[in-house]
Formats: C-alpha cells, structure tokens, sequence
C-alpha cells in the first residue's frame, strides 16, 4: 500500500505496525525561550480492527481533560483523534514519560471512580446528547487493565 509523506507525524506513523493500547512520544516542540510541549499518542484501540463508540468516547474525553489536571498543571491539551481509536495529549516542560504513565492511570481511575460526566449540558458542550458514563467507564478500565502494555507501541516482529 502507498504511504505518502505528509506534514504530520501521526500520518506518518504505520498504524498497521503498533499494538494498541500503548502511549507513544509523538513529538516535541521547543519554543523561541526554550519552552518545550511534548504531544503523546494515546492509543486505546487498534487501528482499523476498533474505534470508540461516539457517546463513550465524548464523555471520556470529557472525564480526562477534566480529571488530568487534578494530577498536573502542565497539560497543554487532550483531545480524542478523528479516527476514534485515542487520544493527543500534550504537556508543557514535561519530559518525564513514567510520570506520564502514572498520571494516565490516576486519570483512569479517576473516570471509574466517576459518577457523572462534567460539562455534558448545552451550555458547556457542542453535542451534550452525545454522552455515556458507562460507555466511558468501560473505555478507562480497559485502558487500565492493559497498563502493562502501555510501553509497547509497536507488535513483536
Ligand atoms: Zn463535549
């Protein structure tokens, strides 16, 4: 199959090659003052064999990008991938990937032990009927049962 070079790791990357889930270092970007963001790839589902169910998805999202931060102060971003497979995150003068690893799995602990999705209301969300607690909390545990395999990205040969 033709792979064309683009201008976005991510694309570049063989999706047919890696072993979901795992976290991957995607990038880094080091700013004019030194500043450095680091954007992980955060896998839970196989490429082209699973994806997330919207509603699940959604309200993970949501669960994570709240809950992340309760764990650090130097989350840039997290926001789910289009293909509904993982997420981006990305942290701000972060270069510790363990502690990434650890504040992964409190934050998935923390979407268990939730008891509602924050901000899931038309005021707060673009698609607030698009959201399930359950679907998310079976997303989370998943991900965390399989923390074992977080440092493998790509298959065995
Ligand atoms: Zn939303």
């Amino acid at each position: 199959m033709t792979k064309d070079k683009t201008n976005v790791e991510s694309f570049d990357l063989d999706h047919t090659k890696v072993a979901a889930p795992y976290v991957r270092l995607a990038g880094v970007k080091v700013g004019q003052h030194g500043d450095e963001v680091r954007k992980y790839d955060i896998r839970l589902k196989q490429p082209n064999i699973e994806h997330m169910e919207m509603p699940a998805l959604h309200s993970l999202e949501h669960l994570m990008a709240d809950r992340i931060r309760n764990h650090t102060d130097q989350v840039v971003d997290l926001s789910p991938m289009g293909c509904q497979t993982g997420f981006y995150l990305s942290m701000i003068n972060h270069d510790n990937y363990d502690e990434v690893l650890d504040i992964l799995a409190k934050t998935a602990q923390d979407v268990l032990d939730a008891t509602a999705v924050p901000a899931c209301n038309e005021v707060q969300c673009g698609w607030a009927a698009s959201h399930s607690l359950q679907g998310a909390q079976a997303l989370a545990k998943e991900f965390l049962d399989k923390k074992d395999e977080w440092r493998q990205v790509f298959k065995a040969e």
